[in-house]
């Protein structure tokens, strides 16, 4: 068989790196030509994670469109996502054989049955994980260390609602193989992660942002965790002014920016010019100063992305 890409979302995160990492290692376990890639840059928290476990990063691709020598399509499977506006460019003329992931089944379509895998846990690296145990492979200490850094990255070291009893004990073993103490471990990258005094708003506005569609309207949700607001707050119309450029570049309906604080678990929502009777509509409750205030909120998938895909769906 010819060689197979294992591939996470654009803008890719901690779990979309590591997931192509620990998923490919797997499939090379099991006898397939795998190799990780990665349709974006890497952030700071995934950099701070693969320095620390020694790994390179997977290797960037800019499009999936090439056919082979053979005239063949390039073969993908997809980690950590599956809605088509968050694959890697080219991915309509590749042949996508797989889907491991842990989010919402979107408007994905295939030609072939395919083996698909999503599973409500909090981390696609958990499911990934019981696939290891699946066929009895025990992960290497670094794609380890990797599986357990996107599991805390995505539970935000499990505070978040998303969080499952199956993700605890999965980052509880893959600390005993990659020989951590996954709490200390776990703040310190999300500290690296969360420090991004020295980014510039074009980069904030864009860092982990995705794009979902809804009827007939495509919009875009970002998130920032930080540990203290105030550095973004300074920067919010330069950042807003970004997102605004964007939303007329791409036809977008509209952009909305989470700024989560990961210590006190709560969400300020920000949006784009036009978007605040449906941001209203969406959360019930009336926005201040432009700003949607959420308490108790982290998640995108679990508590953001919802209510926003339902209020444009009418
Ligand atoms: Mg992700
Ligand atoms: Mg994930
Ligand atoms: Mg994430």
């Amino acid at each position: 068989m010819s060689q197979v890409f294992v591939c996470g979302h654009k803008s890719p995160d901690t779990d979309s790196i590591a997931g192509a990492l620990s998923y490919s290692y797997l499939k090379r376990q099991l006898g397939v030509d795998a190799v990780a890639i990665r349709p974006g840059e890497v952030n700071k928290e995934s950099q701070y994670a693969l320095d620390y476990f020694g790994l390179e990063a997977p290797k960037f691709v800019e499009s999936v469109a090439r056919k082979d020598e053979n005239g063949e399509k390039q073969k993908l499977i997809l980690v950590d996502h599956n809605e088509s506006k968050q694959i890697i460019d080219g991915h309509e003329d590749a042949d996508i054989i797989e889907i491991v992931d842990h989010h919402r089944l979107g408007d994905f379509e295939c030609d072939n049955p395919i083996f698909i895998l999503i599973r409500p846990l909090g981390c696609v690296n958990t499911v990934i994980y019981g696939l290891f145990k699946e066929h009895h492979i025990v992960p290497s200490k670094e794609i380890a260390g990797m599986m357990l850094s996107a599991i805390i990255s995505d539970t935000v070291l499990f505070r978040s609602p998303t969080t499952t009893e199956e993700d605890k004990k999965a980052v509880k073993e893959l600390a005993d193989i990659a020989g951590v103490d996954y709490e200390k471990y776990g703040m310190d990258m999300l500290k690296a992660g969360a420090d991004i005094s020295d980014y510039p708003a074009e980069k904030l506005a864009h860092n982990d942002s995705k794009e979902f569609s809804s009827g007939g309207h495509i919009f875009t949700i970002g998130q920032i965790s930080v540990m203290d607001v105030e550095p973004i707050n300074l920067k919010k119309a330069d950042i807003l002014k970004e997102l605004e450029k964007t939303k007329a570049e791409k036809n977008y309906v509209a952009s909305y920016l989470m700024v989560t604080n990961i210590l006190t678990e709560e969400t300020f929502l920000w949006f784009t010019d036009g978007a605040e009777s449906v941001a209203e509509k969406a959360f019930e409750k009336k926005s201040e100063n432009a700003v949607i205030y959420l308490p108790k909120t982290m998640s995108r998938k679990k508590q953001v992305a919802p209510p926003l895909l339902r209020a444009y769906e009418n």
